[in-house]
Parts: structure tokens; C-alpha cells; sequence
């Protein structure tokens, strides 16, 4: 009977609403040695898709999901298993790890936590994980530069060791690359949503620092529940 007594350990932890499950990939960067570089528009789309997936067909579905690079934050303003955090770290991020694997074509694993917030915290986390989107984005790109350089892993990482943001920025705007105009979803990340009943990607994401990124994100919350 060690699968009933003693043996199991079960934290038996609940967690309230609202809340972020928040997912990320495990060894993307190897899995996905062969996708565009620094950004692969495909990987986006899978990573829309796998939130869709959970959204709209086998749940538990999150009001909303902000994703970028190989991480999706969830939003639950419900307590799905009820609340079970055991439940929710591992069933979500299983969901979209089985849905990414069959668009990439080969087994991925996702890692899954989360993060308790107060109502009035939720632009704001939204905010600080665009604000990860945006470091990343320029990190990334200084990265893959130095790479297309001729550069190895190794030394590409040294030479941004200790940079700054800015100087990272100065250092590809003099090699004509300019970071303001990529896409907005490399630079700000993705939004799928629901509101009134139905499922929206937003790829042209404001800021969520600004009126109109905390805008769009209270009408997602206040919108009338499903
Ligand atoms: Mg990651």
C-alpha cells in the first residue's frame, strides 16, 4: 500500500485565486538548434498554439496567457482542482509540453510554477515578465550577432559579459540593426485571451507599464465571467 500510505508525499497545498502557472521550456535552446536565429516566427506560432490548445480544448483554461521565448505565463482568476497546486503545476504545463512536441515534431519538456498574485498585481506582473521579454530580446540579439560574426558560444557570451543594455543596443545600432523596429511580438512578447466567450491572439502587445497595456489588461479581467 505505498502508493496510499507514508510513501506518497503530498503537499496537499491550495492556492487561491488569482494566480499565474507559469511554464517554461527545458533545453529549448538545444531542441531548437535548427530554428531561425534569434527568432523563429514558427516556434511563436507552436507556442500560440499549445496555448490555444489549453485554452480551447482541454483546459484548465486560463482567462489569459502571455508568452515569449519558450515561457507562458497563465492566468487563472478561477481555482481549477481546486486550487491543488500539485495538480495545476503538473497537468498545465503536460498540456502544453504534448502539444508542443507534436508541432515540433519531437519531445519537449515544460517546467511549471506558481505565482500568487492580488488582483491589482496582475498588470504588474505582466509588466516585469515583458520588461524579462525585452532583455531577453536585446540579449538574444547581441548574442546571435556576435555569432553571425564568426564568434563561438563561448566567446559570443564572454564579450556581452558585464554589458549593458544600452550598450548592447549602441553596440548593434552601429552594425545597422536597429532593435525598435523588429516585430512587436519579438520585442513585447504574445497575448492569447478570452473575452466574451471567445479566444484572441494580440501580436502588436502594448506596453503593459503604459495606460493602455493596464487598459487592455483589466477589460480581459473585468470581462463578464464565461
Ligand atoms: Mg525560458
Amino acid at each position: 500500500m505505498i502508493r496510499q500510505q507514508g510513501g506518497e508525499i503530498y503537499s496537499g497545498l491550495r492556492v487561491r485565486a488569482p494566480f499565474f502557472i507559469r511554464a517554461d521550456g527545458r533545453g529549448f535552446g538545444k531542441l531548437l538548434k535548427d530554428a531561425d536565429k534569434p527568432y523563429d516566427l514558427d516556434f511563436a506560432r507552436t507556442m500560440v498554439k499549445a496555448a490555444r490548445y489549453l485554452m480551447e480544448e482541454v483546459g484548465p483554461s486560463p482567462r489569459l496567457a502571455y508568452l515569449f521565448s519558450d515561457e507562458a505565463s497563465l492566468l487563472y482568476l478561477d481555482e481549477p482542482f481546486g486550487g491543488r497546486l500539485e495538480k495545476l503545476i503538473s497537468v498545465i504545463p503536460s498540456v502544453l509540453s504534448g502539444r508542443i512536441s507534436l508541432s515540433l515534431g519531437r519531445a519537449v519538456g515544460l517546467d511549471g510554477r506558481a505565482i500568487l498574485v492580488c488582483p491589482d498585481q496582475v498588470a504588474a506582473y505582466l509588466k516585469e515578465a515583458q520588461d524579462e521579454a525585452w532583455r531577453n530580446h536585446i540579449f538574444s540579439y547581441g548574442f546571435y550577432s556576435r555569432i553571425k560574426e564568426g564568434m563561438d558560444r563561448r566567446s559570443a557570451m564572454e564579450s556581452l559579459r558585464g554589458k549593458s543594455e544600452g550598450q548592447i543596443h549602441e553596440m548593434l545600432f552601429c552594425q545597422g540593426i536597429n532593435l525598435a523596429h523588429c516585430p512587436a511580438w519579438q520585442r513585447r512578447g504574445v497575448m492569447v485571451y478570452r473575452s466574451s466567450g471567445d479566444v484572441f491572439e494580440e501580436w502588436e502587445l502594448p506596453l503593459f507599464g503604459t495606460a493602455e497595456g493596464q487598459g487592455l489588461v483589466k477589460s480581459i479581467i473585468e470581462d463578464f465571467p464565461r
